[in-house]
């Protein structure tokens, strides 16, 4: 090239829950490590969480900023300081916090006019960045958050509507013309697609049909972890202009982006390491159910009784902020007699620098795409205990076309992130956790595969990598379109 490349100029426009901004922030750290300059937008609050992580990647070179929208809470309707889906005190807050964030287009207008940069990125829930997109002549690429299998499954639900005529909970949803066999009971799939909720009906109306509009779409996965769901989502859903940039958790190098990624952990990362360094290689079962999920005390106890029994090393990260009514957390005595044996994390945990430590040998997890992936990334088999949202069809992709998982059981689909009942007995807890951490021959398969598909993780992401070459055509797309304007 004779003359020099035009600095591309990108804003990033995350959801404000920790499982859409932390990958956001990854992405935007790896356009700004491409010689991106990147503008992540977010309210007062939240900016709290993740400044350290844009300050040490300031310090390191890397052009990346933050514009802060003031959040109208109160005005909202929401509560003084609700900034955040995490911070949400029930499901009927989440319609309210999705029209809030309607109030930041006016706002985005006028960052896009003084600034102009050359492209958005916007969480898919931010539906309506399409319109001054539009308006300025900004490509907007739209970012789900969730594997590709997911899409393709709601994708196709949406279409054929496979269980519309099945009116039990303990029948087999089939999806039609579908990769692979996949079957789901209708307890397992997301109610929304067979409940006529006209409000969420229409949002994601809108989602969709702005999704349509959008220059293409980011996902947080790579190509050769679901090919067949890549061409699927590709040529059957028609969503041609798709760019696999993951797993990007894996952009995070050193310790400290690994312990403090987007918000602080409640443990020194040093202690935690020094926890793990005194066990022995793949002994040791990592369980955390994500940022949102959260059990009752019941389902606590069975988890604790199960972990106890199964003699299996273990760090439990428990989510203390949305059990403050419950006086008795654990049962009684539990830490105590846990010591050295389990450590429990309170609230959040360095998880991407957990998984990472060769001492780690499995990971209970709600399915939420980013656990899943960082599991994959680390190449670790899962125990997979879905909850909410889109996580049973992730368990699917993990434990039917990956097979690098078992399932805890659960079958039940939440509305809310709080399951009122519980779902796996402490026996099943031991059972699986028995099965996935011992030496049997299933359990030696799912490692030998789950080491495999992290290597190729790794490799995606490296340079030269599939996910690596992909950013690489899209971040040239965008300034072919940039200087074409
Ligand atoms: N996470 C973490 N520490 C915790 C809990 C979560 O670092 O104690 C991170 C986790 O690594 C992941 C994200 O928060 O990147 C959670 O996203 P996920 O999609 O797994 O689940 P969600 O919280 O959205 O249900």
């Amino acid at each position: 090239m004779g003359s020099e490349a035009k600095k591309l100029h990108v804003f990033f426009f995350p959801l404000m829950a920790h499982g859409h901004t932390i990958p956001m922030i990854d992405i935007a750290r790896l356009f700004a490590a491409r010689g991106t300059k990147c503008t992540i937008i977010t309210t007062p609050l939240n900016v709290i969480d993740f400044k350290d992580t844009i300050d040490r990647a300031k310090e390191s070179g890397l052009d990346i900023g933050v514009e802060i929208f003031p959040f109208p809470c109160v005005e909202s309707g929401l509560p003084e300081g609700c900034e955040n889906v995490n911070s949400l005190p029930s499901l009927d807050f989440t319609l309210p916090f999705v029209k809030a964030l309607q109030g930041f287009q006016e706002p985005l207008e006028r960052l896009i006019e003084k600034q102009r940069p050359d492209c958005i990125v916007s969480d898919m829930l931010l539906f309506w960045t399409a319109d001054p997109a539009k308006k300025f002549g900004v490509p907007r690429l739209v970012f789900h958050g969730t594997s590709t299998f997911s899409l393709c499954v709601i994708g196709n639900i949406l279409r054929y509507a496979p269980e519309a005529n099945i009116t039990s909970d303990s029948e087999v949803v089939v999806l039609n013309n579908f990769p692979g066999e996949i079957k789901f009971k209708r307890s397992q799939v997301a109610k929304r697609s067979y409940e006529n909720r006209s409000d969420f009906i229409e949002l994601r109306k809108k989602m969709y049909e702005t999704e349509l509009m959008s220059f293409g779409i980011i996902i947080n996965s790579f190509y050769e972890l679901e090919p067949a769901y890549a061409e699927y989502y590709r040529k059957d859903l028609g969503r041609s202009k798709t760019w696999y940039i993951g797993p990007v958790s894996l952009s995070n190098r050193n310790i400290i982006d690994k312990a403090n990624r987007g918000k602080k952990a409640t443990i020194d990362e040093h202690d935690c390491l020094h926890w793990l360094d005194l066990k022995e290689p793949n002994s040791v079962l990592y369980v955390s159910f994500g940022s949102l999920s959260c059990f009752n005390a019941a389902q606590l106890l069975e988890i604790a009784m199960g972990l106890e029994a199964s003699n299996v090393s273990f760090i439990w990260v428990v989510r203390m902020d949305r059990l403050k009514a419950e006086n008795q957390i654990l049962p009684e005595g539990f830490e105590e007699r846990m010591e050295g044996k389990g450590l429990i994390i309170k609230d959040w945990a360095p998880q991407v620098l957990i998984l990472d430590h060769p001492a780690v040998g499995g990971f209970m997890t709600h399915c939420g795409w980013n656990s899943t992936l960082e599991g994959i990334s680390a190449g670790l088999p899962l125990i997979t205990w879905p909850v909410f949202a889109e996580q049973f069809y992730n368990e699917k992709l993990v434990t039917q076309v990956l097979k690098t998982g078992i399932t805890a059981g659960n079958e039940v689909w939440s509305e809310w992130v709080e399951p009122d009942k519980v779902s796996v007995t402490k026996d099943r807890v031991q059972e699986v956790v028995n099965r996935l951490m011992g030496n049997g021959e299933e359990a030696e398969d799912m490692r030998r595969r789950a080491k495999e598909l992290g290597e190729r993780a790794n490799k995606a992401a490296e340079e030269g990598g599939s996910s690596y070459n992909d950013l690489t055509s899209l971040l040239e797309k965008l300034r072919v379109h940039s200087e074409s304007d």
